[in-house]
């Protein structure tokens, strides 16, 4: 009897991928799938999970359908792919009714190894129609967070993908996010019905990157002492809130000598698409980017992230300084906040459209980001903690760790301050309240006789 050949994980991901062994639980992932069950994994950016679907779709029988939410992660991937000579093709709002067609006759002639999909695509008749006619190997569902409404990416047709395990209930499901708190994680496995799924959660921790959180000043000329004494010709992103901020950052670095190109959704598709590729192609590009940028760009070396404004989340914070360093050298994820950007953040979100509930998680969220930088402990131990992972010892790679931060007991001087704010009547702005204090005699301190009251001056007796 002829035996035939059965590749192992491992040998495809040499053969193919060309690379040696498997990362951290890639190896278990792909077993899982490969068992036919179901997997929800939990991994930082740079970890290594697009493996974990693609091997077990090469080796089951049929077609891996992987639902992605952004377009240009798609074409990245499938490139990627069509390169080491995968089978591989996307199904989305791109693509001519022509193209379309050509693809769907690839699948049910069983031409494909992996199908990307948008699920907006995914979600119609048409799609679940030609899918039941197919053979599939696994669904894979990538940022899955997407799924969860309290979560920063919603996105409404992620709530319908529970319909694949109505409709499919045989097919492996391998549902995949770089966000890893216990609620949205409780929100996925509810909406995508995963509860049978098997769970791999993997350290959060990316000792490569080097933390650090500097109170503003002047933040553009920071941002250029720091990249001209860390990372002069190194690839970089800045992220920016403002689109006119993205604009006149990048116009600034490239006065100073620095190649900055702007990326932000004002900007037409075109010149988008161009500065992208400028980023990816070349070496030394620093891209100025609103959050628009960087979900799914997938640079190794990437040697720093910089934030010129406050993140609205820890999970945005992680993600964003996430796409430094994914080979695995020395990179510095490094920002500048000041309290107006709290201020800032804090109108955008009242002003937005959202429900009352909602608006109290997103404030908790700002909350726990600035917490994050008023942290005077390791930072990375901080942050790992928020994602409910635990560090043992402090880092010795964070800014904290590697210059403690000066405190002292402010026990007593914050009594007086509340003691001051008191006996003037709870009605005085902070600069008042500061001067009586301090024990100036300004003319309001004067007018009002707080120069009499017992916290005047109260500096003087300590
Ligand atoms: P994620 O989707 O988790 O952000 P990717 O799947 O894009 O991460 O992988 C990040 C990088 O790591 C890619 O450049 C990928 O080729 C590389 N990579 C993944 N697995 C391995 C491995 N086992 N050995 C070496 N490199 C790997
Ligand atoms: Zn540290």
């Amino acid at each position: 009897m002829k035996t035939v050949a059965v590749d192992t994980p491992r040998q495809i991901l040499k053969t193919v991928f060309g690379y040696d062994r498997f990362r951290g639980q890639q190896q278990d992932i792909i077993d899982c799938l490969l068992a036919g069950q179901d997997a929800l994994v939990l991994m930082p950016t740079g970890g290594g999970k697009s493996l974990c679907y693609q091997i077990p779709a090469l080796l089951r029988d049929g077609v891996g359908i992987v639902v992605s939410p952004l377009i240009a992660l798609m074409q990245d991937q499938v490139s990627a792919l069509l390169q080491v000579g995968v089978k591989a093709a996307f199904l989305n709002s791109t693509l001519t009714l022509e193209q379309t067609r050509r693809i769907e006759q690839q699948l049910l002639q069983n031409e494909l190894d992996l199908l990307y999909i948008a699920p907006e695509r995914l979600n119609t008749a048409r799609m679940l129609a030609l899918l039941a006619q197919l053979k599939v190997a696994l669904f894979a569902i990538d940022e899955a967070h997407c799924v969860s409404q309290w979560g920063h990416d919603f996105r409404a047709d992620y709530l319908q993908l529970s319909i694949l395990h109505e409709q499919f209930p045989q097919i492996p499901r391998i549902a995949l996010t770089a966000t890893a708190d216990d609620k949205t994680r409780q929100e996925i496995i509810q909406r995508l019905n995963l509860v049978d799924a098997k769970i791999f959660r993997s350290s959060f921790d990316r000792p490569n990157i080097r933390y650090r959180i500097v109170q503003k000043q002047n933040a553009r000329q920071q941002l250029l002492d720091f990249i001209l004494s860390e990372h002069e010709d190194d690839a970089g992103i800045v992220y920016c809130l403002s689109r006119k901020k993205v604009e006149s950052v990048a116009d600034w670095l490239c006065s100073k000598g620095i190649e900055a190109l702007p990326y932000h959704a004002g900007m037409s598709n075109e010149l988008r698409q161009r500065n992208q590729h400028q980023f990816l192609m070349r070496e030394g590009v620093v891209i100025v980017a609103t959050i628009a940028f960087g979900m799914g760009i997938d640079k190794p070396n990437v040697r720093f992230v910089a934030h010129l404004d406050l993140p609205k989340s820890i999970e945005a914070y992680y993600q964003e300084t996430g796409r430094a360093g994914r080979d695995g050298l020395p990179a510095n994820a490094w920002m500048a906040y000041g309290l107006q950007d709290v201020i800032t953040l804090r109108r955008m979100l009242q002003e937005a459209g959202t429900d009352e509930l909602h608006k109290r998680i997103e404030y908790h969220k700002l909350d726990a980001m600035l917490a994050l930088c008023e942290q005077v402990h390791c930072r990375r131990q901080a942050l790992l903690n928020y994602f409910g992972d635990v560090l043992d010892k402090p880092c010795g790679n964070c800014d904290t760790c590697l210059e403690p931060v000066y405190t002292w007991n402010a026990s007593l001087a914050a009594q007086q301050a509340l003691s001051c704010i008191y006996r003037t009547g709870q009605r005085y702005g902070a600069t008042h309240l500061i001067d009586v204090l301090l024990g100036h005699k300004t003319e309001r301190v004067l007018k009002y006789g707080h120069d009499h009251v017992s916290t005047f001056w109260y500096w003087y007796g300590v």
